[in-house]
């Protein structure tokens, strides 16, 4: 079938496989042409079909040369539907590992469930053994308890006054103003439990107890701090709370794992473009500017080149891994930079429809939103018939 892109809003209902597994092979080609990382052996993503969770998995395996399970909830192509795009990616990630000579598999699946949770810890006994790196990443709306049967959605809400800023649309440039009400408690509640840390806990948790996490293992999950223009609807807000939540798991976590010589973080990262930060009102017009102000300054990053210094310059070094005075660390170090900050509120200042090209990187936004799932992607004809139907080799 011809694959185009279909929209809705903030959502891309089709994915085309070539366009992704060349984002992909990108992405792998990138981390081949850096030095390797002395790190982790067998690696287990939660979360690993886009965005950083991808990203890190790439890593693991181009950079450190370690096998992965990858846990991801995507779908594979049914009648005249394409597959999601992080089913395309993993299908291409699987290819390129094995031509690499690593071990990769895939557990597609919910992973709040104990029911994923008990098929990848069954895996990781018959392939693996342990595992020795744990990366969360998981980015969802919503989340059912695996004890209590509850569901939850969460909310991009702030807390205390409503939130009016600017925001774009980004198909179209233009700039408007939005109002965001505040959450009520419940909102918050249910927030938290689902961006918060539970699951993480819980992952770590059963791998303990099944005795499949190794001596001396790592955690990691992601985090965003961000600039004082989103902080009332983002670090100050709903997801705020649920990220102060991962924050404290970590701590928890740290204290759990350091009686074997483990480690656990939080890693807080760049603002990118990913599905789930298209999402958020105010922030795709910010990531524009940043975007603008990054770019000409030459310090821009995608997920792959943030998650490849985590690792090499974080997380696998000799001696201590550095972090900040809450224990966090900070690869969003370039984004936060005062002469980045200074620039990016100056052009805040200014954005309107009129100048958004000129003043932000709205095209570039635009650009990588759809080669997200594969489209805009340099080399691939889309007036092509392709087969939607992909198989990922590992699937279990
Ligand atoms: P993303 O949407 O690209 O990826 C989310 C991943 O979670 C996908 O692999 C998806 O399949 C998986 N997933 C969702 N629900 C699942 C479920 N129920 N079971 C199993 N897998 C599930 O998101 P992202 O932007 O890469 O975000 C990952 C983490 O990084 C989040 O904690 C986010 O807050 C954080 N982060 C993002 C940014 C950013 O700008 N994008 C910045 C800093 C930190």
């Amino acid at each position: 079938m011809i694959i185009q892109p279909k929209t809705r809003g903030f959502i891309c209902t089709t994915a085309h496989p070539e366009g992704c597994a060349r984002q992909v092979r990108r992405q792998v080609e990138y981390v081949k042409s850096q030095p390797k990382v002395s790190g982790p052996r067998n690696v287990l993503v939660i979360g690993a079909s886009t965005g950083y969770g991808l990203a890190s998995r790439i890593v693991s395996s181009f950079a450190a040369g370690a096998n992965t399970i990858g846990v991801y909830f995507d779908k594979a192509a049914e009648g005249s539907r394409t597959a999601s795009a992080g089913w395309y990616n993993s299908a291409a990630f699987e290819r390129a590992a094995e031509e690499a000579g690593v071990k990769s598999f895939s557990v597609v699946g919910d992973a709040f469930s104990d029911e994923i949770k008990e098929k990848t810890i069954e895996l990781i006994r018959r392939e693996f053994g342990k595992v020795d790196l744990v990366v969360y990443s998981v980015a969802s709306p919503r989340r059912t308890h695996p004890k209590t049967g509850e569901t939850f959605a969460s909310v991009i809400k702030p807390i205390g006054p409503a939130y009016t800023n600017k925001t774009v649309n980004f198909h179209n440039g233009e700039v408007s103003s939005v109002t965001v009400e505040p959450a009520t408690e419940d909102e918050i509640r249910q927030t938290v439990a689902v961006m918060g840390g539970e699951d993480w806990q819980m992952w770590i948790d059963a791998l303990q107890q099944a005795e499949v996490l190794a001596e001396g293992a790592t955690t990691v999950a992601y985090d965003y701090i961000g600039p004082e223009i989103t902080h009332a609807v983002y670090r100050e807000g709903t997801i705020g709370r649920a990220k102060d939540d991962l924050e404290a798991t970590a701590l928890r976590l740290r204290e759990q794992l350091s009686a074997t010589g483990g480690r656990a973080y939080v890693s807080v990262n760049k603002a990118l473009v990913t599905q789930s930060s298209s999402a958020i009102p105010v922030v795709p017009l910010y990531i524009s500017a940043l975007y603008k102000v990054m770019k000409e300054k030459g310090i821009h990053e995608g997920c792959i080149e943030q998650m490849y210094r985590l690792f090499s310059e974080r997380l696998f070094v000799q001696g201590e891994t550095s972090v900040d005075d809450k224990g966090r660390i900070r690869i969003d170090d370039r984004e936060m930079r005062a002469d980045v900050q200074a620039e990016v509120a100056k052009i805040w200042e200014e954005l309107s429809t009129e100048n958004i090209d000129e003043l932000s990187d709205i095209a570039g936004y635009r650009r990588e939103f759809f080669q997200l799932f594969g489209f805009e992607t340099d080399g691939v004809d889309y007036e092509a018939d392709v087969d939607p139907n992909v198989d990922i080799p590992h699937l279990r």
